[in-house]
């Protein structure tokens, strides 16, 4: 569920070498890592997208076992140095060798009971879905590095001149909006109803959180994103098409953020730059919510 921090920025060249090394890990990867599917509907995962015609990456269903080995085989191939901070998250998108990796052991706060356990599979299925989400953009910008060339542009999200992350908002927003239309989309009941943030400071739908072991709602920064995409659907039945389309080439992205520009002057600029953090997203989410009281 978070982003990748890189430093350098570059032309948009993915030198062949580089590929062949990004393919080598790619194979480790998956022919070392036995994927965990069993109980899971990957069926409904796929088909979910195949909806939408949006292409599906590679997915791996782990658990910490899976994601040490993984470890291993990126520091032997100088290939996600830090993935020591990912270990803690329950998934992540690798764009560079475009592989969905879900750990489907994740625990909670408690370190006792793991999410799945919790939540059922559903859950595990939901995370899936928001970070296949991230690999439907079949844009990417790389940064040569001398070593390690990376990902400098997915989808919405960018790595601005000063190393910033630029378009975060809108990318975690999308990503989460599909993983909570994936859950409606199921037969699983889905929490009905509000919940306040411990701050006191913004309300969220229910359906956007995981309860935790004491059978309380949890949200991630992400899930602010996903509540705001969705208020701007509601307000523009139109929306949801031009964000599906922006996956699928660059000149559909630049109509998609040129639809939104001007259908709320200015809004994809003046929320780009938003940091991807709770108050970040939060100050936005409050800029949607006034638009969406303007427009009633
Ligand atoms: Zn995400």
């Amino acid at each position: 569920m978070k982003f990748h921090s890189f430093t350098e920025l570059g032309n948009l060249e993915f030198p062949n070498q580089m590929e062949r090394k990004y393919q080598k890990i790619k194979s480790l990867v998956t022919e070392n890592i036995q994927s965990q599917e069993r109980g899971l509907d990957m069926a409904r995962v796929r088909g979910f997208f195949e909806n939408y015609t949006l292409k599906v990456p590679e997915i791996v269903v782990t658990d910490y076992q899976g994601l040490s080995q993984m470890k291993k085989i990126f520091e032997e191939n100088n290939y996600m140095v830090g993935f020591d901070s990912y270990l803690n998250n329950i998934g992540t998108y690798l764009p560079e060798i475009e592989i969905v990796v879900v750990n489907r052991h994740h625990k909670l706060s408690s370190n006792i009971l793991t999410l799945e356990e919790v939540n059922g599979s559903i859950a595990v299925e939901g995370f899936i879905v928001h970070e296949v989400a991230h690999g439907t953009a079949s844009l990417c910008g790389f940064c040569p590095g001398p070593e390690t060339p990376h990902i400098s542009r997915t989808g919405f999200w960018e790595r601005g001149n000063q190393n910033e992350d630029i378009g975060a908002f809108w990318e975690e927003g999308f990503a989460e909006y599909m993983r909570v239309k994936f859950l409606e989309s199921s037969e699983t009941h889905i929490p009905q109803g509000m919940m306040i943030s411990p701050d006191d400071e913004i309300r969220l739908p229910l359906k956007f959180s995981v309860m935790n072991e004491l059978k309380e709602p949890q949200v991630f920064d992400s899930s602010i994103a996903g509540y705001a995409l969705e208020c701007l659907c509601n307000m523009e039945p139109l929306l949801l098409a031009k964000l599906i389309a922006s996956r699928k080439s660059e000149s559909n992205r630049d109509d998609c953020i040129n639809f939104i520009e001007s259908r709320w002057e200015g809004l994809y600029s003046s929320l780009k730059s938003v940091n991807p953090t709770y108050n970040g997203f939060k100050d936005a989410l409050q800029k949607i919510l006034i638009l969406v009281k303007n427009e009633k």
